[in-house]
């Protein structure tokens, strides 16, 4: 395997990269809009079998439909022993309402290629399709086979299909995902992330006749956001925000009920029972107020030590192609913190480089989509 052939090849047929990141950003898939994530799973399935692949689509019920597609497992179907397959991980759901094309029509200037879901993903699939597309036309059979899963509603969660993803990565080797960049570095952490919900249950009382009968929920919400405030330990990246609060009806009511949603990123697997337990000892101040509390860790950290193999082996091809290739860690998280929690090698961030994810400026670098692909088709290659 020669990582410049592979480079070269992927840099020649740019052109042909570029009409499919186009047509798959025209095709709009919010996570919620189930026949336009139907319709972008088509048409990724499509191009897997344009990619010499099986397709398979993977129906819901209620969400888009997912898909998977599986390359050269004719080639170990042989042996004895059964051969982990790589996998490849992306989603075809967007943040994007229906009808955002017309106001950020896809469109190409100064090296950039803009519109909704051009970084956060459409960019990552199609340099995972690439990958495959030079690895086919240069005729190199990778050592194990390839399942390139694509997920429908990665951006509300991964609910629908949570389990086959899990399952798929817990029988692969190694998991490659197809996120944007972080600038142009490797995602080799993440944070987990959580949400917990407080609801303050007091007794509501006229302002004014006799106030001392009340129970303020909203006083006593805001004394426990200051203790909850606390719980964060900055230094070792463990953070919080109280990012919403509701309570109260009207100014001359003592409030019965008040709640806070509090957003938690964690970034060691051990500091899950830490937060929860914090979370989960609040006591109320005012002696007849009561506390509800819900919620926890949803996603688990990304670790470090998941992604530092497969790191180290992504910077030596780079260094062979003639890129240097750097890592980050994020405190976003992606399919990648549930399939490295399983302890599957895990590495992020293998997708477009550019910026703007979720934002109106969304965009990749043209240039860096040929190099992403090369580099893809050389880690598939080698593990
Ligand atoms: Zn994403």
């Amino acid at each position: 395997m020669n990582p410049r052939a592979i480079l070269d090849y992927c840099q020649s047929d740019l052109a042909a990269m570029l009409r499919c990141l186009k047509r798959a950003v025209e095709i709009e898939s919010p996570t919620s809009s189930k026949p336009d994530v139907d319709r972008m799973a088509s048409f990724f399935a499509r191009e897997f079998n344009l990619a010499l692949g099986t397709a398979r689509v993977l129906k819901h019920p209620t969400a888009g439909c997912s898909v998977i597609g599986e390359f050269w497992s004719e080639s170990h179907s042989g042996g004895h022993k059964r051969v982990k397959p790589i996998l490849l991980l992306g989603h075809i759901d967007t943040v994007w309402d229906l009808g955002t094309l017309k106001r950020m029509p896809f469109r190409i200037s100064k090296g950039r290629a803009y519109g909704p879901g051009v970084m956060d993903m459409k960019s990552g699939i199609v340099c995972g399709l690439w990958a495959i597309r030079a690895l086919r036309a240069l005729r190199i059979t990778p050592a194990r086979p390839v399942r390139f899963l694509l997920n429908s509603d990665e951006e509300v969660s991964t609910i629908a299909f949570r389990k086959e993803i899990l399952a798929e990565a817990r029988a692969a080797q190694a998991v490659l995902v197809l996120e944007p960049a972080l600038g142009a570095a490797l995602k080799t952490a993440r944070k987990g992330v959580g949400e917990f919900q407080i609801t303050v249950h007091g007794r509501s009382a006229h302002a004014g006749v006799n106030p001392a009968a009340g129970v303020n929920a909203v006083s006593e919400l805001a004394r426990q956001i200051l203790r909850i405030e606390k719980m964060a330990r900055p230094r070792q990246g463990l953070t919080l925000n109280v990012g919403m609060m509701q309570g109260g009806t009207r100014s001359n009511v003592i409030p019965e009920r008040a709640w806070a949603a509090v957003d938690v990123r964690i970034p060691r697997a051990k500091d899950q029972k830490f937060i929860e337990q914090k979370v989960y000892r609040l006591k109320p101040i005012h002696p007849e107020a009561r506390l509800k509390i819900t919620g926890g860790i949803n996603r688990p950290p990304m670790e470090r030590k998941m992604a530092a193999d497969l790191f180290r082996q992504a910077r030596e091809l780079g260094r062979q192609m003639g890129m240097k290739i750097e890592e980050a860690s994020t405190g976003g998280g992606s399919d990648g913190n549930f399939t490295a929690a399983l302890g599957i090698p895990t590495l992020d961030g293998l997708g477009g480089v550019g910026d703007g994810a979720h934002a109106l400026h969304e965009h990749v670098i043209i240039s860096e989509l040929p190099r992403r692909a090369a580099l893809l088709a050389a880690l598939i290659a080698t593990l």
